[in-house]
């Protein structure tokens, strides 16, 4: 497989076109930014971290029957994925409550919800991805009812199987962001899966493993990373 040019450069990711029309190359880079890219930095190593996670939990979800872009790690930032169109909706599930759900109702971070959370926001950076219900996101065509319903289906067991996979790693899965995309015409899980997309806290002492870390400037931002990374492997 031939990697071509460059055809997108996001916060995290870079994409590069292949010799197959259908395949892309993502290039994972250290870039971090957070509150809508007004913080900016750099965590070494978190590419890395970031492209192995996202391609182990997307195996363990192809196996629980969730279509996914993954195809082949070439190295440990690049992997080869499906030329998929991206839904503008970011697909946020909640286990517990934090960041801006415990902003917006004025709650503590850590209340541990009976039922997960469902709820999608409009990417769009120049509008600060608002929060958006599905009728509006239906009245503006981003997605169609049946698209909808098969997005609500595959989040209910990514949250499944993320929830059972990272306890045995001793994290406690307290929400994430997932995207999806068209491959063909069906819906696929696209994107990442990381530190960077989910919030996982430490299942004895409650530590936060994941971006916020960086977003609050806890400290031991890459360690907490190479951590993560660490326990998903065993
Ligand atoms: N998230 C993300 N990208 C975004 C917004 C949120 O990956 O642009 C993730 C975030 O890391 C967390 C979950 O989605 O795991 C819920 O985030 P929240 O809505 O609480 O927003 P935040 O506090 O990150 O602003």
């Amino acid at each position: 497989m031939k990697k071509l040019e460059q055809l997108y450069e996001g916060k995290a990711k870079k994409v590069f076109k292949t010799d197959d029309p259908k395949l892309y190359i993502v290039e994972y880079k250290d870039d971090a930014t957070a509150f809508n890219g007004e913080k900016k930095g750099q965590i070494a190593g978190k590419g890395a971290v970031n492209n192995v996670m996202s391609n182990i939990v997307f195996q363990l979800l192809e196996q629980k029957g969730v279509p996914t872009h993954f195809v082949e790690q070439l190295s440990d930032r690049e992997t080869v994925v499906k030329a998929v169109e991206i839904l503008p909706l970011e697909v946020i599930t909640r286990n517990v409550s934090a960041g801006s759900f415990a902003k917006r109702y004025g709650v503590e971070e850590g209340i541990v919800f009976e039922n997960p959370t469902f709820e999608f926001s409009y990417k769009n950076d120049d509008l600060g991805d608002p929060l958006m219900c599905e009728s509006h996101a239906l009245a503006l065509g981003l997605a169609t009812e049946e698209q909808i319903e098969t997005i609500k289906k595959y989040t209910a067991v990514v949250n499944e199987t993320m929830k059972e996979f990272f306890l045995e790693k001793g994290l406690k899965l307290i929400d994430f962001k997932i995207e999806f995309g068209l491959y063909d015409g069906e819906v696929i899980l696209a994107d990442e899966v990381s530190p960077d997309t989910c919030r996982l806290w430490d299942v004895k002492t409650n530590e936060k493993m994941d971006k916020d870390r960086f977003r609050r400037d806890l400290g031991n931002v890459e360690e907490t990373y190479q951590e993560v990374l660490k326990r998903v492997q065993k």
